[in-house]
């Protein structure tokens, strides 16, 4: 097996406003973390630059007229009525560089899916991709331009069946959205409810296709306060059934960590062992895999869980045993555990949680994952 870690220290010419969360410092920290723990170091793993995507590539998705704003907004100069397409608030600040910065992440996405695409790899990683809200004529939720659907897209070319899986803490709309009325495409988002959480509407367990695109598209919505117990027992109920149904020829998982209890942005309340626990699964049901960051809000902990997901698609073991052997010249250098820190769920919030996720499970099992051929 041979894999591909994507990075470049070309993102970090671009410099988003002050504490905006989107921050590319994470894929420099996870890079350089795999880099002193030797985990770009096996003869498997080749470290790929990406190059910026052609503009005419994006339009693929976009509309000719939203990336012609984008362009326009490269030079940082905010012009109001650009507010209508999402330019220009707080979440999608114009600033300068901004369109190069995302031709730069799309390219990297792009580059994972074309080095698997061609056979040069069978799993890829972009730690700076998964902008799974941007929408074909607008910008939403840190997201400008939507690297999984143009991925998605190139990927139909060759395969006949793409799996979209999604365990970031929100709900991958814009992805399920482009794909929702074909079966060629299953999309599955494991997310907290967005009635409690951005983007604030859809993402229940009823929104499952429309037309040829019935059944195939899942939706897990959680409560606030889900753990590892419950997120990984309705991980195994949906996403091994759904996979081993639809027998994918590829797959594309948005591995967000904005999940983890200690992210500031959403209230699960998960550990890396969700995380890379869902992801040894995902590896196992995926022929080729092509792996996005998304979101992580926290420097030190997004990192630390992106370091232990890029051990396990590697197949490398990721505990902190594993970790000391494979760098432990650097152990005493600052980082003390990659893994999180167990977290006290109280059992009144572990009843609810579950009850919530029980329902949805049922839901799904009785109404939508017998509608997978
Ligand atoms: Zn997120």
């Amino acid at each position: 097996m041979k894999t591909a870690f994507i990075y470049t220290n070309k993102y970090l010419k671009y410099t988003p406003p002050d504490n905006y969360p989107w921050s590319v410092r994470r894929a420099e920290a996870t890079y350089n973390l795999c880099k002193r723990l030797g985990l770009l170091d096996h003869p498997w793993i080749t470290v790929h630059q990406p190059s910026p995507l052609a503009q005419e590539a994006l339009y693929n998705f976009h509309t000719k007229a939203y990336v012609s704003l984008l362009k326009e907004a490269n030079d940082g100069h905010f012009k109001e009525e650009w507010l209508r397409y999402g330019l220009g608030t707080t979440e999608c600040p114009v600033y300068k560089g901004v369109y190069e910065y995302n031709l730069l992440t799309a390219g990297a996405t792009m580059d994972g899916a074309k080095l698997v695409k061609e056979g040069h790899v069978e799993r890829a990683f972009n730690v700076c991709g998964g902008f799974h809200h941007a929408g074909k004529d607008f910008a939403a939720g840190f997201c400008y331009i939507n690297d999984v659907v143009l991925a998605i897209k190139s990927l139909l070319s060759h395969y006949t069946r793409v799996m979209y899986v999604d365990i970031d803490a929100h709900h991958g709309d814009q992805v399920q959205q482009a794909f929702y009325s074909t079966d060629r495409v299953l999309t599955i988002s494991f997310h907290q409810d967005p009635k409690t959480l951005f983007p604030f509407e859809g993402g229940d367990e009823k929104e499952a296709g429309r037309g040829k695109g019935r059944g195939y598209c899942i939706n897990v919505p959680m409560a606030p306060g889900t753990g590892d117990d419950e997120f990984l027992w309705a991980f195994g109920e949906i996403f091994v059934p759904a996979a081993g149904a639809y027998k994918p020829g590829v797959v594309v998982a948005v591995t967000g960590v904005d999940g983890l209890a200690t992210d500031p942005l959403s209230n699960l309340k998960l550990t890396t062992k969700a995380y890379t626990e869902a992801v040894e699964i995902i590896c196992r049901y995926s022929p080729k895999l092509l792996v996005l960051g998304g979101g992580g809000y926290s420097l030190e902990h997004s990192s630390a869980a992106w370091t232990l997901l890029w051990a396990t698609i590697n197949g490398l073991g990721c505990s902190d045993e594993d970790m000391v052997s494979f760098g432990g010249a650097f152990w005493g250098d600052g980082i003390c555990s990659l893994q999180s820190s167990p977290i006290f769920v109280s059992e009144k919030e572990r009843k609810q949680t579950r009850n919530h996720l029980s329902r949805v499970v049922r839901r799904l099992k009785n109404e939508v994952l017998s509608l997978i051929k």
